[in-house]
């Protein structure tokens, strides 16, 4: 899929009707007030440039606008932070958002980092160990992690090789998981709390993948299925807001302001359902 395929137009073009329709029923302004009483949101960006897969990138222009709007209606927190309230005092930080990065593409130093530390602001980004110091110019390198470590920029894991869990032997799940935190610490000189699966919707990960995440001692998990945060959520399956190339200006506010909220039934159990029916 590239930015002009009939089918990435067609994805752009259903994202803004479907804004303008949730915006006109007062879907968005409910999901709004719900996000500002006891809602946390975390968004996933992968690279702030052009390398990638298709739909995963974000100029460094749209990003340095993205990041204005969010200067001027919320509050950036670590994710750290946000965990912690999360569990005891979600009032605190209800309408918060907190920003992420996965995969550990390189133009996250080049591009994101200037710009968040302009409007010092927190960040999180999930390593896969495999890709560090990697594929020419294309990942991060262990020198780039750790200057952006002392200012502000905190790392996760995102496994040893990027395969998604649910398809591995128990074995092979340990070793993703456990061994990547280990690998990560010995290699980067830094604690590493926090894991994201990778792919991440609902069919990618289980309880035993959660359990084996738990055991690793890693104090909390991003999935991507879609959502905010509230303060029954399972930190251990916290709900993103992924930023996406076919996210325009519009699209990327309606999305802070809820109005795509609605994408969080793809990640309903009868959902699942219903695409084994009928996929
Ligand atoms: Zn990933």
């Amino acid at each position: 899929m590239t930015a002009t395929s009939p089918r990435y137009l067609l994805k752009k073009i259903i994202k803004i009707v479907v804004c303008i329709i949730t915006t006109c029923t007062g879907y968005q302004r409910f999901c709004r007030s719900r996000i500002n009483e006891k809602g946390l949101m975390i968004l996933t960006y992968h690279s702030i440039g052009n390398i990638v897969e298709p739909d995963e990138a974000v100029t460094p222009e749209e990003f340095e606008k993205q990041l204005q709007y969010i200067k001027e209606n919320y509050k950036v927190i670590p994710l750290e932070e946000a965990v912690e309230y999360l569990q005891t005092d979600i009032e605190k930080i209800s309408g918060s958002v907190v920003i992420t990065f996965d995969d550990g593409y390189s133009d996250n130093y080049h591009s994101a980092y200037p710009l968040l530390k302009k409007h010092d602001f927190p960040a999180t980004i999930f390593l896969v160990n495999d890709f560090i110091n990697t594929d020419g110019d294309k990942y991060l390198s262990a020198v780039q992690i750790r200057e952006m470590e002392k200012n502000n920029i905190s790392f996760g894991s995102h496994t040893i090789t990027h395969r998604t869990l649910s398809s591995l032997t128990s074995e092979e799940i340990v070793k993703e998981v456990r061994d990547s935190k280990i690998a990560l610490e010995s290699q980067l000189g830094q604690k590493i709390n926090s894991f994201a699966y990778p792919v991440g919707s609902r069919v990618d990960f289980n309880e035993e993948i959660v359990e084996i995440v738990k055991k690793s001692k890693y104090t909390c998990a991003c999935s991507n299925m879609y959502g905010i945060n509230n303060k029954n959520a399972d930190i251990f399956s916290l709900k993103r807001i992924g930023i996406e190339t076919s996210d325009n200006f519009f699209v990327f506010k309606k999305k802070l302001n809820g109005a795509l909220n609605i994408l969080s039934l793809k990640d309903t159990k009868y959902f699942q359902i219903l695409k084994r029916i009928f996929f």
